[in-house]
């Protein structure tokens, strides 16, 4: 039978530039804490174009699913100022933040989602304006992405085990 740890997992997400310099960082923060998502890391980082890269094509595979253009358009919108990284911890935690997040194309995301609640825009307007799409934030497609994507951001040191009062009726 399977242990309760086995479902515990951990997500890689990324507060993206649009995010930060709308000042909302608190308000997308506090919807992963409400439903009890434990932050094990968090840090403020201007990364450079080479773990974008790493990040978007070497783990994600993004030429191949949508192109060079928008795997361009995309690098071009994340260098456009700091982000922050975050490592949310909890059960299935990978799903359940896709969930909150919702979908890639801001326009398709189900209201309540933080795509749907935050931005509107559509794919054919982002290429038609020669841009990526600004959709808030980055959250773990699967559980193997999310191990190699949190090994690239973060260091071991810089996440923390601890207990929160959330766990006890949360998990
Ligand atoms: P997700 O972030 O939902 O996992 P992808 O990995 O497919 O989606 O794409 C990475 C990011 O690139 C998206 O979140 C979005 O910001 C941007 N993007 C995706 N498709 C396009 C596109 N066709 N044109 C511009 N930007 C795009």
């Amino acid at each position: 039978m399977a242990k309760s740890q086995d479902f515990i997992q951990r997500s890689l997400v990324v507060l993206k530039p649009d995010t930060v310099q709308r000042g909302i960082i608190g308000e997308i923060i506090q919807r992963f804490e409400r439903v009890g998502l434990k932050i094990v890391g968090m840090k403020m980082v201007m990364p450079e174009e080479k773990l974008y890269r790493a990040h978007y094509e070497d783990i994600g595979q993004m030429i191949t699913r949508r192109g060079e253009q928008a795997f361009r358009y995309n690098v071009e919108y994340m260098m456009t100022g700091p982000v922050i990284a975050m490592v949310l911890e909890g059960v299935e935690a990978v799903p359940l933040v896709r969930k909150i997040v919702g979908p890639t194309e801001p326009k398709s995301a189900e209201m309540g989602t933080i795509r749907g609640d935050y931005s509107h825009m559509s794919f054919g307007y982002s290429d038609a304006k020669g841009v990526g799409v600004p959709n808030l934030v980055h959250a773990s497609g699967n559980a193997e992405e999310a191990k190699k994507e949190i090994d690239l951001w973060f260091n071991a040191n810089e996440l923390y085990d601890y207990s929160d009062l959330n766990e006890k009726f949360t998990r």
